[in-house]
């Protein structure tokens, strides 16, 4: 049949910072329920490409769309609001806060409830309230984190810490979610179990951009890979393909 459309589109996308050019004329499409992988060698563009896309930055030229919108200069938290979700390569846990109240903070978003409501504790608002603790709970469920829901998110484990901020993006029920280096500072066995999460995520039908320098993991989970070099793309295609190029083989020896 034909291909779905694509949940998010760059089209000839460049990025200057003076004189110097972070993202060269890219141009590449993520659909709904498949994983792109953008990978790169140190200073080759991707946080720069992440940062376009939620709005943090507005490029020099090309246009970016999501959904089949023109985002243009539409700002960061209108962008989520559409379907956006990112995780942080540093990450933004609030740690006095439970894992399962983290995940209520994202959730809260779509609070139906004014707040004399939830401050009277009316019944529509107890009701609602225990709507969303069922939610935020079949969320950790779904990244693996249910025996940890009553734990304070500075006590998780590293590993645990990067689930939670996965379940806490996906609160927010995107249609593309932007991961930046999940699987930085996990053992094998995380690693493994991340890469189990990202195959659930696109089972959703939910469109991933994955930023990762661990290679065997992008290998596997990726449908497709793009390839950047001193902000260009040298190679894109399946895995297997891309890995044995040639010219991504240099670009990563050259560095
Ligand atoms: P990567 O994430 O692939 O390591 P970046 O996107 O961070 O690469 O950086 C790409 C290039 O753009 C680098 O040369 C970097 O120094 C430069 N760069 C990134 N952000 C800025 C900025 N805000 N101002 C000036 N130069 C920047
Ligand atoms: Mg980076």
């Amino acid at each position: 049949g034909a291909a779905a459309a694509p949940s998010l589109a760059l089209d000839g996308v460049t990025m200057r910072f003076g004189g110097l050019t972070a993202v060269n004329g890219l141009s590449f499409e993520v659909a709904p329920g498949k994983v792109r992988g953008l990978i790169g060698p140190n200073g080759s563009g991707k946080s720069t490409t992440v940062n376009l896309l939620t709005g943090l930055y507005v490029p020099t030229s090309g246009g970016i769309s999501f959904r089949g919108r023109a985002l243009g200069r539409l700002p960061p938290h209108e962008r989520a609001r559409a379907g956006m979700a990112r995780t942080f390569q540093n990450l933004q846990l609030f740690g006095d806060l439970t894992a399962l109240e983290n995940v209520l903070v994202g959730l809260h978003a779509s609070f139906h409830c004014k707040l004399w409501q939830v401050a009277l504790r009316t019944p529509a608002a107890r009701r609602e309230e225990r709507a969303l603790r069922a939610r935020a709970y079949a969320l950790l469920r779904f990244v693996g984190l249910e025996r940890s829901a009553f734990e304070l998110a500075r006590n998780l484990p590293y590993g645990q810490a990067r689930l939670l901020e996965i379940a806490r993006a996906l609160a927010l029920a995107p249609r593309l979610l932007l991961l930046d280096e999940p699987a930085a500072g996990l053992t094998g066995g995380e690693i493994e179990a991340m890469s189990a999460l990202v195959g659930r995520i696109k089972a959703a039908g939910i469109a991933v951009l994955l930023i990762e320098h661990h290679m065997d993991m992008v290998m596997a989970v990726s449908d497709e890979v793009t390839v950047l070099d001193f902000g260009k793309k040298i190679a894109e295609g399946a895995p297997r393909a891309v890995q044995d190029d040639p010219a991504v083989q240099e670009a990563y020896l050259g560095k």
